[in-house]
């Protein structure tokens, strides 16, 4: 297996949710050199040095370039870690008739179906008691299936096949035992993964999971059958671009946002200061004044990677069949009247030389006229920084299901094309 494509499927697995996604960002940064900046201490950077900084659950790399910022400005390429799903209450937990339940909330816009009858996994973080007046965080894993959404038989709900609406606060709660013990198993399980008595877990974030591993298949192990795909599919490829840049005549800049998927207007998220605040750092650092740092911002270019849909072919009446990428058929650039998607004439002609130079066949997706368009942290960050921007992204298959698929190839080109972008 191509050693991209095996790192994905690990990096797929060992991001169940954002907050873990960030420490698989994190640890790939530090494997290729990079070194962690804060936000709270002074920077220094050296010609060709790494970095990165988080915030919270989001992390912005960069690598610095040989030529002045002035000159060429940053090669920009950004991404969201978070993907929908359902998020625990953890408060909730209650036992009736010996079943022991747990409330969910519903994050962003998952395909609610997709959630029953899977063996899912519970995942996130929790603040710990440490001595008389901290807290500590700590990510949460309980690696196993820690759940289960059982459907109504069929016999109970005989007009399940012709659609049904799952109440969000009844149907979605989730079984985590059948045998009533007492006390809370919830917070008894994430206490013993941490290795702490219960009474020291004061508080939890955390998400359900689908269980099942990342795999490659169909007949041609041409697919990617995963959970999360929509976004760490494109994060992955960002991710695995800025790390083959060595010495990069240009600045270049990678930026994995939280929150995307409940409209990245939080502290951590495409509308926050993150982006800004650290060009305006590395602009500093490199010895730039105001006007300076506004002339590097307007040669500067962002690439926003989120996954398109791909052309399905027992859905043909979703689609304007001249604008319907195919799976393996290389990276989409997206285009959006109503600016959905950032794509300009003069955006498209970057990426579109940049796939020609890499030798990557790229293809075009536009909604249809009649259906509502998605959208991404491209329009936000374009907006707020004044960047010229393209949206792109993989075809993918099912986006916000539990169970998403892409294509090997669609992955591999992307990389390629990213890895020009950024030399
Ligand atoms: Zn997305």
């Amino acid at each position: 297996m191509d050693k991209h494509i095996e790192d994905l499927l690990a990096f797929l697995d060992g991001s169940p949710t954002s907050a873990q996604a960030e420490g698989q960002i994190s640890q790939r940064l530090e494997a290729s050199g990079f070194k962690r900046l804060n936000e709270d201490a002074s920077w220094e950077l050296k010609p060709g040095g790494k970095y990165y900084v988080i915030r919270y659950t989001s992390v912005i790399a960069f690598v610095a370039g040989s030529e002045p910022l002035t000159r060429a400005g940053c090669h920009i390429a950004a991404s969201h870690t978070d993907s929908p799903g359902l998020k625990l209450k953890p408060e909730s937990v209650k036992t009736e008739k010996g079943i022991t339940r747990v409330a969910v909330e519903v994050y962003g816009g998952p395909i609610l179906a997709t959630w029953t009858d899977r063996e899912l996994g519970i995942a996130g973080r929790a603040a710990t008691r440490l001595g008389e007046e901290m807290a500590d965080l700590k990510l949460v894993d309980l690696k196993r299936p820690a759940a289960i959404i059982p459907n109504a038989a069929i016999h109970l709900n005989r007009e399940v096949n012709k659609g049904f609406e799952y109440n969000k606060q009844t149907h979605l709660q989730a079984i985590l035992t059948s045998a009533a013990g007492g006390g809370d198993p919830l917070r008894a399980a994430v206490a013993a993964s941490l290795e702490r008595d219960p009474e020291d877990i004061r508080e939890l974030d955390l998400f359900l999971y689908d269980f099942a591993k990342a795999r490659i298949g169909g007949l041609d192990d041409s697919l990617i059958f995963s959970g999360r795909l929509d976004n760490l599919g494109m994060t992955h490829a960002i991710l695995s671009a800025i790390r083959s840049a060595e010495a990069p005549r240009l600045t270049c800049v990678a930026a994995f946002y939280d929150h995307e998927e409940i409209g990245s207007r939080t502290l951590q998220g495409a509308e926050s200061s993150f982006l800004a605040s650290v060009l305006e750092r590395v602009g500093i650092c490199m010895g730039l004044g105001r006007e300076d740092q506004l002339i590097a911002l307007d040669r500067s270019f962002l690439v926003s990677g989120d996954m398109a849909h791909a052309y399905h072919p027992s859905y043909p009446e979703k689609y304007d069949s001249s604008y319907a990428p195919v799976m393996n058929g290389g990276p989409v650039i997206k285009w959006n009247a109503g600016h959905k998607y950032t794509t300009t004439l003069e955006s498209s002609q970057t990426f579109a030389l940049n796939c020609e130079a890499a030798g990557v066949s790229y293809q075009k997706f536009a909604m249809r006229s009649d259906l509502l368009c998605g959208s991404t942290v491209g329009p936000v960050l374009a907006a707020q920084l004044g960047l010229n921007t393209v949206d792109v992204g993989n075809p993918l298959w099912a986006m916000h299901s539990a169970r998403e698929t892409a294509g090997v190839n669609d992955h591999l080109d992307m990389i390629k094309v990213l890895s020009h972008y950024y030399h």
